[in-house]
This record gives structure tokens, C-alpha cells and sequence, in this order.
């Protein structure tokens, strides 16, 4: 069993429920156990298009038996199951799941990256992420999810 960190968006439709729903598939398609989930927040989309609704963001700690690769494809069935459809990058969404952290490990390949590229630079997968895993550390830059978070809070004060 794997441990992995799994983050949590929406900004279409009902968001907490389509939240609450991939979650509840994750364990019912037997793709993961769910450990933890952190609290929803509300956040302002950063990309994209102008004039998309807030997100709720969350993150989830998960154990899974699947590779990273198989993870995403199963992410990606489970979007589509509630509901999201494909449209441009960074467009609103009915869910969004991203690997965040898998274990200690560095996956650098065409369809994934892992830790998430963004990761470190984006408040909104930081403080949910925070929430549930503050001494995760990220396998590249060695620093841990709190030092991340508190990084990127001095910056964004500047
Ligand atoms: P985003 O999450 O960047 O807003 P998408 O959900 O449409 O956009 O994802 C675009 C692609 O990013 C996915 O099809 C996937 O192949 C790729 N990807 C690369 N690394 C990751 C990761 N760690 N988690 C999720 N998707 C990833
Ligand atoms: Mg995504």
C-alpha cells in the first residue's frame, strides 16, 4: 500500500457534493482507501479564463494499491463519472483531482509529474494540504508542507 496526497477542486455545480462523490467513488471503485480529508476552501481561480466562479478546494490522504500512472487514469474516470466534461485547460470544473504526493517518490513522465509541478506555488493546494499533512516532506526541494506553506505566505506578503 501506497500513501499518496490527492488534491480536491470544483467550480461547477454543487462543488462540496461533487467533492463528497469522488471521494465516496475512490473507495467504492476500489482505487483507494481514504484516510483523511482536510477542510474545503473557498478560493479565486488563478488561470484560466476571465470571470469563473470561486473553487472549493480540499485535499485528501489516500492509500491505494495502484501505480501513480493507474492512479490518474482512475482520477480521471472518477472526474468523468461526476460529471466533468473536457474543455480548455484551467477552464472551470466540475471536479478536478491531482496527485499531489506519492509517497517519497519523483514520477517525471508525458502524462505525469509528481509532486504536482504547482504545487509549491499555489496557496490554494497549500493550506488544505497543510491541514491534514503539515510534515510531509516534498521529495525535491526536501522542505515540508508547512515550511512550503509559510514560504509562500512571506512572498505573497511582499
Ligand atoms: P489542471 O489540473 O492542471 O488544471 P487537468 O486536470 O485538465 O488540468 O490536467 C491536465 C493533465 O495534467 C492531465 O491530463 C494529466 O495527464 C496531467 N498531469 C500531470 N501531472 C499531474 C498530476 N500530478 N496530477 C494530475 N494530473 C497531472
Ligand atoms: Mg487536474
Amino acid at each position: 500500500m501506497a500513501k499518496a496526497y490527492i488534491g480536491l477542486g470544483a467550480n461547477l455545480g454543487d462543488r462540496e457534493a461533487n467533492i463528497r462523490r469522488a471521494l465516496s467513488l475512490l473507495q467504492e471503485m476500489e482505487v483507494a482507501r481514504v484516510r483523511r480529508v482536510s477542510n474545503l476552501i473557498e478560493t479565486e481561480p488563478v488561470g484560466g479564463p476571465e470571470g469563473q466562479e470561486l473553487y472549493l478546494n480540499g485535499a485528501a490522504e489516500i492509500e491505494t494499491q495502484l501505480s501513480p500512472c493507474d492512479l490518474l487514469e482512475a482520477l480521471k474516470i472518477i472526474e468523468v463519472s461526476v460529471g466533468r466534461i473536457e474543455r480548455e485547460r484551467w477552464a472551470p470544473r466540475e471536479v478536478d483531482l491531482d496527485i499531489l504526493l506519492w509517497e517519497d517518490e519523483v514520477v517525471c513522465n508525458k502524462i505525469l509529474t509528481v509532486p504536482h509541478p504547482r504545487l509549491c506555488e499555489r496557496m490554494f493546494v497549500l493550506r488544505p494540504l497543510a491541514d491534514i499533512a503539515p510534515a510531509a516532506v516534498h521529495p525535491v526541494t526536501k522542505m515540508t508542507i508547512a515550511e512550503h506553506l509559510a514560504k509562500l505566505a512571506g512572498e505573497e506578503e511582499q
